[in-house]
C-alpha cells in the first residue's frame, strides 16, 4: 500500500493519520517485519493493527555468498514456494536481482527458470520484500534493482508496475527510477504499454540473436512476436520515452556467436538508441550450452562496435554459487534441500 492507502484505511477505522507515517516508516525505511519492533506505538495499537493489517514477508530458506561477494538468497513465501533473488556488490553499491514470477513460461532454453513450469505471479508486496529482506541481509542499502531473477516481469505487468511505484516512493525505498532496469524477453504489446507510462527506468530486452532463426531456437516467445516487431517496438520505446534500451545478449558458444551474428545484430541495430551488453553465461547443469570463450567475446564486442553501437561485456559474478537464475530453487526443487553455505 502507498502511504496514502495505509493513511485512508486507518482513517476508516478511526486510527489517527500520523500513526500511518509512524507504521510506514517502520514498514519501509527501518524494515520491521512485525508491529512489535514498533515501539513508538501503544502495546493495544500494535494489537489492534496485528489483526486488521496482517504484514506478510517472506523467510530466507538458503543464503549463498560467493568468493566476489554475490549473495544468492532462496526466499520462501507464503504457501511454500520458493523465489530467488541475488545480491551484487558493485563499486557503487549494492545491486539486487528480484524474481518476479514463481517459476516462467517463456521457455527460454538456456535458463534454468523454465525447466519446472510456471507456477505463480509474485504480489507487489512479495518483490518488495526480496528487497528489504536482502538488505537486512547484507546489512547496508540497496541502490540498484535489475527485474531480471525468475520470471518474465512484463507478464505479470500490473504487480510489477505497482512494485517499481511503491519501491521508488519518497515515503518507502525512494530507490531512483533510473537506478531500477527491467528485463523482458519481447512482448511487444507490453513494451508498447509500458511506453506510454514514461518511467525513467531502464528497458532491458533479451535479444540473444540476431536474427528469428536462430531467435527460434532458443525463445519460444519469438514465434509470437518477430524480430522485426520487437525491435520496431523498442524503437518506439526509445522514441517515446527518450531512453536508452539495453540489448542483452547471451553467448552461446556454436549459437549465437559467430562473426556473421555479429554483424547482422550490428546492421539491425545501427542508428538505434540502444547498447549491448553481451553476457558471458554461467554454465548450467543439463543444459546443452556452453559459455562462449572470452576471446569469441572480445571479436563478438568488436565487431558490434564498428556499426557506432556501444558494447559492454558483464562482469561474471558468482559462477560458484549457481547465480544464474532458477538455478538455486531448482536444486532445492530437485534434490530436496541443498547445503546452506551461511548457516543464516
Ligand atoms: S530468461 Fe527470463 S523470460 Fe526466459 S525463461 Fe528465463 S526467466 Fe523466463
Amino acid at each position: 500500500m502507498t502511504l496514502e492507502e495505509v493513511t485512508r484505511a486507518f482513517s476508516e477505522k478511526s486510527i489517527q493519520s500520523f500513526r500511518a507515517r509512524q507504521v510506514y516508516d517502520w514498514l519501509h525505511k527501518r524494515l520491521a517485519r512485525s508491529y512489535d519492533e514498533m515501539t513508538n506505538l501503544p502495546k493495544l495499537l500494535r494489537l489492534e493493527l496485528s489483526e486488521s493489517f496482517p504484514i506478510t514477508h517472506c523467510e530466507t530458506e538458503l543464503k549463498q555468498v560467493a568468493a566476489d561477494g554475490t549473495m544468492k538468497f532462496l526466499f520462501s513465501m507464503e504457501g511454500g514456494d520458493y523465489a530467488e533473488c541475488v545480491l551484487m556488490k558493485y563499486k557503487y553499491g549494492y545491486s539486487i536481482c528480484v524474481s518476479s514470477q514463481i517459476g516462467c513460461r517463456m521457455g527460454c532454453r538456456f535458463c534454468a527458470s523454465t525447466l519446472d513450469g510456471f507456477k505463480r505471479n509474485l504480489s507487489p508486496g512479495e518483490m518488495l520484500s526480496q528487497v528489504y529482506l536482502a538488505q537486512k541481509e547484507a546489512g547496508e542499502r540497496i541502490s540498484h534493482i535489475v527485474l531480471m531473477g525468475m520470471g518474465e516481469p512484463l507478464e505479470n505487468y500490473d504487480n510489477v508496475i505497482r512494485f517499481l511505484q511503491l519501491v521508488s516512493n519518497e515515503a518507502g525505498l525512494n530507490i531512483s527510477m533510473r537506478n531500477i532496469s527491467l528485463s523482458t524477453c519481447g512482448l511487444v504489446p507490453k513494451i508498447n504499454e509500458l511506453a506510454q507510462l514514461h518511467l525513467q527506468l531502464t528497458l532491458s530486452v533479451s535479444l540473444h540473436a540476431p536474427n528469428d532463426r536462430i531467435r527460434n531456437t532458443i525463445m519460444p516467445v519469438s514465434r509470437k512476436y518477430k524480430i522485426e516487431d520487437l525491435l520496431g517496438a523498442c524503437k518506439k520505446y526509445t522514441q517515446t520515452t527518450s531512453r536508452r534500451i539495453s540489448f542483452e545478449y547471451a553467448m552461446l558458444s556454436g549459437v549465437n556467436d559467430s562473426d556473421e551474428c555479429a554483424d547482422e545484430l550490428g546492421s539491425r541495430l545501427k542508428g538505434m538508441l540502444c547498447h549491448v551488453n553481451l553476457i558471458p553465461v554461467n554454465e548450467v547443469a543439463k543444459s546443452p550450452f556452453r559459455p562462449s570463450s572470452p576471446e569469441r567475446v572480445k571479436a563478438f564486442a568488436g565487431i558490434v562496435e564498428k556499426y557506432g553501437i556501444s558494447v559492454t561485456v558483464r562482469r561474471k559474478l558468482g559462477s560458484d554459487i549457481d547465480a544464474s537464475c532458477g538455478q538455486l530453487r531448482r536444486r532445492r526443487n530437485t534434490e530436496g534441500g541443498i547445503q546452506n553455505d551461511s548457516g543464516s
